[in-house]
Parts: structure tokens; sequence; C-alpha cells
């Protein structure tokens, strides 16, 4: 990990860097920002930079240091994380027990994750995720140990708001006098609710959303999106990397709900009843929070349609393949039938959230868009 791999944050990177160079790393740092704003990659690449055999403040990238670190398995970088204890497990909850998970999700997402994806990649989605007391008397085991590489010794934390009194009191004398080149990174999104005696102990560090630019160029760069789709996604995304990757994720399903309503369009404007009647059952296949999500869909393309008319580009939020389609079909939608294709597809959201058969719901849409359509 290095910090051309954190996504902006360009006054974090130069602050930490400083540090580096004037040989003064505070012993115990708060990172704190928004969820996906990058502050787990930010503690991985600074990590990395302590770690590095070459030292600089920038990691080299490629000595023994470096590349363990990169693996989140270096022998002097250790992660704290909240995990839960399993059930019928006696003895108590700690990282280690997770740790081989926890070192692919960084592999996989480069640090860009958030409580709910971690929550769902150990399996379970009701559990309460918590820091144990255990898991603070292992910390200061493992930071008492000589450091195996003759330098630094990291001790990541993440989401430190999930520690419970006892276990946080324990860490307080650590965090204040922690042994020599021991460095602490806490990456906390929700820093209020940290113990005052912990804040106090920390040096903080905040970080910003990200901005719509920085989220679209590593969309571009790293995702391969066409600008005018990322700028779509970054604009969705209030700052978070992991909403964008998310919603990318969705746009998958997006790409599908737009062919399926040119698809309507069309053959309700051609009368194609025999069609439109596959066409129904082909959606009522599909399982019902997919068909929500497709009416959600419908509704939106219709708005942004109806908008397209009043030729007001700052306020329409449109794919590129999206708006290429507003060019010919936006004429249909206007004053004389917008409320009435708005009040279909809420009927037809209702209807299904009310588990009315979906292939006659679907159908008699499409039956009524053709009425619709020529208004
Ligand atoms: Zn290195």
């Amino acid at each position: 990990m290095n910090f051309s791999d954190v996504i902006g944050q360009e006054e974090v990177k130069a602050q930490l860097r400083r540090q580096i160079a004037a040989g003064h790393v505070p012993h115990a740092q708060l990172f704190c920002g928004p969820e996906g704003c990058g502050t787990l990659p930010m503690a991985l690449a600074f990590a990395t930079a302590l770690l590095c055999q070459n030292g600089g403040e920038e990691p080299c990238g490629a000595c023994p240091g470096c590349k363990m670190a990169a693996k989140g398995a270096h022998p002097d970088l250790h992660f704290v994380f909240p995990v839960y204890k399993r059930a019928g497990q006696t003895t108590p909850a700690v990282s280690d027990q997770f740790l081989d998970t926890w070192r692919e999700m960084l592999a996989e997402s480069g640090g860009y994750f958030d409580r709910a994806e971690w929550l769902g990649r150990i399996g379970v989605e009701n559990q309460q995720l918590l820091i144990s007391v255990a898991e603070s008397d292992l910390i200061l085991r493992k930071l008492s140990l000589k450091s195996g590489q003759g330098g630094y010794k990291v001790m990541i934390v993440w989401l430190p708001e999930l520690m419970n009194v006892e276990t946080a009191n324990k860490l307080l004398k650590i965090l204040e006098e922690p042994p020599s080149e021991t460095a602490f990174i806490l990456v906390s999104d929700h820093p209020d609710s940290l113990l005052a005696t912990i804040r106090s102990r920390t040096q903080r560090i905040d970080f910003r959303p990200l901005t719509d630019t920085d989220i679209m160029q590593a969309l571009m760069k790293r995702n391969a999106l066409e600008e005018a789709d990322a700028k779509v996604v970054a604009r969705l995304s209030e700052g978070s990397y992991v909403r964008a990757l998310r919603q990318l994720q969705v746009n998958e399903d997006t790409a599908l709900f737009f062919d399926m309503f040119v698809l309507l369009m069309r053959m309700s404007y051609m009368r194609k009843i025999k069609d439109m009647h596959e066409w129904a059952e082909r959606v009522a296949s599909w399982g019902r929070e997919r068909q929500k999500n497709f009416i959600d869909y419908c509704q939106r393309l219709v708005r942004e349609n109806f908008m397209y008319n009043f030729q007001k580009p700052e306020l329409n939020y449109m794919s590129r393949q999206e708006a290429e389609f507003a060019v010919r079909f936006a004429r249909f939608v206007n004053e004389r039938n917008v409320i009435g294709i708005m009040n279909e597809l809420s009927d037809a959201r209702r209807d299904i959230a009310q588990n009315v058969n979906p292939k006659m719901v679907f159908f008699d849409f499409a039956l009524k868009m053709i009425v619709l359509l020529i208004q």
C-alpha cells in the first residue's frame, strides 16, 4: 500500500509525509472521517511507509518490509478490528481468529470497505460487533515483544469506538507511554462515541469526504469507467468511494433495467401485445426486490425524460446511454401523461410489495403504457 493507492486526501498525505521526514511520528494518532473517505487505506499506506526498510516519505514498494505489509502480513504490523463470538465459542472473541478473512478483505478492496461489508464478509448480519477485553490484553502482549525487523511496530485499530469501557481503560497507559518506536493508528468513523480518555491521548487527524472529482477520477482509473458514467456514479456517492463501488454493482442491474424499459416503450408504441406479454413474464421471473428496484428505475427515467424537455442539463442526472435515449424518447413524456405514468408505476410498486401476481402487475402496466404514451 502506497500513498498513491489512497484516493484524494492530499492534505492528510502531506501532513503524514512531513511527520516521517521530520522523524516526529506521534505515538498515537486518531484518523477520523466518514465511511468510505479512505481512513483505513491511509492507515495502511502510512504503516507501510513506517515499515519500509528503505525509509523515506514514500514506501519503496519493493523491499521485504513493503511486500509483507502489502499482504497485511508484516510481523510488526498488528491489526485490531471488531469481531463477534461464534455460536458455541467458549473463549473470548479476538481479531486474530478472523485475521485470514481480514487480509483477504484488505487485498481485494485496498481497505475501501465499511462495517456493513465487514459484517457481511464474516457471515453475520445482526450480530453485535465488539472489541473485547481479551483483545486489549493481546495488544499489550504484542507490543511488549521486540520488533521482529528492528524498526517500528504499528498497531492499527479499526473502529476503536466499538471497544467497551473496560477494554479502553486497559489501553490508556500504553497509549500514553508506549514502548519506543511504536505507532498506534486508531481509525474511526464515529470519533464522538470514543471515550474522552482515549481521544485525549491521541493526536487527531480529520479526513473530509472525497470530492466528486476525486471519486470520478478513481472510477475512471481503477474501474475503467468512461467519464460521463464516472461522473454520474461520483455524484451519487456522497464523498464515499465505498458507496461508489456499491453503486457500480447496482449499475450492472441498471444496464438490464435500461434495456427492459426501452424494450417496453418500443413494444407499447408499436402495440406488440404478444411481445409485451413475454416481457411481463420475464420481469415476473425476477425476485420481488429486483422488481421493486426496476420500478424505481422506471420512475427515475420517466422523471429524467420529462425534465429533459425543459433543456436544463444541469438538472438532468443521466448516464450517456440514458441521455442518448432521451434525445428520441423525451418528447413522449409530457404534461398530459407524466402524472398518469408515474401513478401507474406507484400502483405497480404497491401491488408488488403486497404480493399481487407480478405477471399481472407488469402486463397490466405495459397495456396502460399503450394508451398513455400517445397522449
Ligand atoms: Zn520498502
